[in-house]
């Protein structure tokens, strides 16, 4: 958690700090891996199968899959809206099709320095 003077105000800085996409495996093929294997939500939404987000009408508590987006909003509601683009392209994870939508917001440099 960041002390509320040093939380990210701008979109330039929230970009250089969070991310919500799945990186490009030929560009950064290590992270691309970290990403798909530890910052995907889900699977969720089957109400049969009694997911800890998802509740009796099937709806994810966590709001995954999230909408894409363009570019980051620094302040939707007093949140961001990380940037989310629609690259057309899927990947399989525990089995699911995914793509940036269920992306948990990430720190790259942290996600390389402690995987
Ligand atoms: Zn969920």
């Amino acid at each position: 958690m960041l002390s509320d003077e040093d939380k990210p105000r701008l979109k330039e800085v929230i970009d250089m700090m969070v991310w919500a996409e799945i990186p490009d495996e030929e560009k950064n093929l290590e992270l691309n891996l970290k990403v798909l294997k530890h910052m995907i939500h889900g699977p969720c939404g089957d109400p049969s199968q009694r997911y800890p987000c998802t509740g009796d009408d099937g709806k994810c508590s966590k709001d995954f899959p999230k909408d894409f987006c363009e570019e980051t909003n620094a302040n939707v509601n007093g949140y961001p809206m990380y940037q989310r683009r629609n690259f057309g392209k899927k990947y399989i994870v525990r089995g699911k099709e995914v793509d940036n939508r269920w992306v948990v917001p990430y720190s790259s440099y942290l996600i390389m320095k402690y995987d």
